[in-house]
């Protein structure tokens, strides 16, 4: 996998999920009652993506949970 100055490739959702608590200083609740909807992550910051609609199985769901922990 491509080393970029220590950075290598993750799926972006969960970069910004690691960004927003970041920012919150560690507080998972408080990224979830983030007000700042100007911001640009702010649709993504609960680590998916809401413009997305796509039907799930109940067993794809619990994978995608999975990989997001
Ligand atoms: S949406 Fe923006 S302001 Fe809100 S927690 Fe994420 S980075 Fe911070």
């Amino acid at each position: 996998m491509e080393d970029l100055h220590g950075h290598t490739k993750k799926p972006l959702l969960k970069v910004i999920r690691k960004k927003c608590i970041d920012c919150c200083a560690g507080k998972y609740s408080e990224v979830q009652k983030c007000a700042a909807k100007d911001c640009d992550l702010w649709p993504y910051r609960m680590g998916k993506n809401p413009f997305h609609k796509r039907k799930m199985t109940n067993e794809q769901k619990q994978a995608a949970a999975q990989r997001l922990k």
